[in-house]
């Protein structure tokens, strides 16, 4: 958490700027603990058990060019063109070939290289499906039957087929275990990971309902006021014009006694919806009240705010509710007024309240600016 500079920079050169790929490195990190391992072990066989050097060298030569190659093609970013960059498949193989190679090599101590048969299941569960998994299973077996059997007729004496078959017995019942357990375990993972996107959409999904009106699909009047709050901060520090403007439907009692309460509801509607063809999507519109709107006009000043508006009367009044009453219209009085620097919201909102009640008192279906 602490280190120095100089190791950070290091770690940046070592493992790259990008999270995924140092992620991957960090895995390859991981299997080249292992294969250091391996070595040692190769060399320590050499000196105590008189082991084939040649062989020996061999596995210990190409353990660590190809450690070295996984890393260049991983770290040089080569291997993004791949569908799999962590070249997870090619590394499992060729660790399960190496792994049995060792297991010919070190013989005394081959038993304990069993292991690393199941580690490297544990490697196909970060990318490989379970088909994937399946063939690195069953492949790990074939090869370790392989060098058995081989090692059995060539050299007897050092690979009795009694320990052999023991050997290979418990490999057989255990490493299918071992995939199946692996395979559980991605599937839960897998579940999680669908479980989790699946929450983070329904709340996101909730979020946004607790924003609208219910009826007309408008920011309702909670959340218009928390944006209108937000907006007043921006405007308290650049100088950008905002207007507020207060829009109440004419008459709209007549219609809900004239048409009914049903189809009042469709002039509600029908005015959203016209309004969000015709605002501009920076123009924030909340239902405030029964048949009263609040429109929000960011980086507009008053002239600029009441043509948009009459633009949006003049479309409205041209747009049929609905063909239940094909000669109904909606009309509205609005109160436009800018927002002043630093001023207080609910002050401002009061201006644009006024303005409208001067349109309703000028006879209706027009807009006062203030
Ligand atoms: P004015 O031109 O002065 O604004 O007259 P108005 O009739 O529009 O105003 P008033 O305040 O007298 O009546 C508003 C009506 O709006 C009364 C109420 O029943 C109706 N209303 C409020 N909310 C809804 C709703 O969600 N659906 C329907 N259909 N009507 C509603
Ligand atoms: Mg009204
Ligand atoms: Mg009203």
């Amino acid at each position: 958490m602490f280190a120095p500079t100089w190791l950070k920079a290091l770690g940046h050169r070592f493992f790259g700027n990008d999270p995924a790929m140092a992620l991957r490195i960090r895995r390859n990190v991981l299997a080249t603990q292992v294969y250091v391992a391996g070595v040692w072990v190769a060399e320590y066989a050499l000196r105590h058990w008189n082991t084939d050097v040649w062989q020996t060298r061999g596995f210990e030569i190409s353990t660590m060019l190809m450690c070295t190659l996984f890393y260049l093609l991983i770290r040089t970013g080569w291997s993004e063109r791949l569908s799999d960059p962590s070249l997870t498949a090619v590394q499992i193989v060729y660790a399960q070939t190496m792994a049995a190679w060792a297991y010919t090599i070190v013989y005394p101590a081959r038993g304990a290289l069993l292991l690393l048969q199941f580690m490297v299941i544990y490697f196909s569960l970060f990318k490989l499906k379970q088909r994937g998994q399946l063939l690195i299973s069953c492949y790990g077996l074939s090869i370790m039957g392989l060098a058995m059997v081989t090692m059995t007729h060539l050299h007897p004496e050092r690979f009795p087929y009694q320990t052999e078959l023991v050997h290979f017995v418990i490999l057989a019942t255990t490493l299918p275990s071992v995939t199946a357990l692996g395979h559980q375990l991605t599937s839960m993972r897998q579940k999680m990971r669908r479980q989790q996107a699946e929450l983070e959409g329904a709340v996101q999904r909730i979020q946004e309902l607790a924003h609208r009106d219910e009826l007309t699909g408008l920011y309702n009047r909670r959340y218009m006021l928390e944006m209108i709050q937000q907006h007043a901060r921006l405007h308290a520090r650049n100088t950008q014009p905002i207007c507020l403007a207060l829009i109440d439907l004419d008459h709209f009692k007549r219609i809900n006694d004239r048409y009914g309460h049903h189809i009042g509801d469709e002039v509600l509607l029908a005015f959203a919806l016209t309004a969000r063809g015709v605002l501009r999507e920076t123009d924030l519109l909340a239902r405030w009240g029964g048949e009263e709107f609040l429109l929000l006009l960011p980086g507009t000043d008053v002239s600029h705010a009441v043509g948009g508006i009459e633009r949006f009367r003049r479309h409205l009044r041209q747009t049929p509710i609905t063909p239940e009453a094909p000669e109904l219209r909606a009309v509205f009085s609005a109160g436009v007024t800018a927002l002043l620097p630093s001023e207080d919201v609910g002050a401002a909102i009061e201006r644009a309240d006024r303005a409208l009640y001067e349109a309703k008192e000028l006879g209706r279906n027009c807009t006062v600016a203030r």
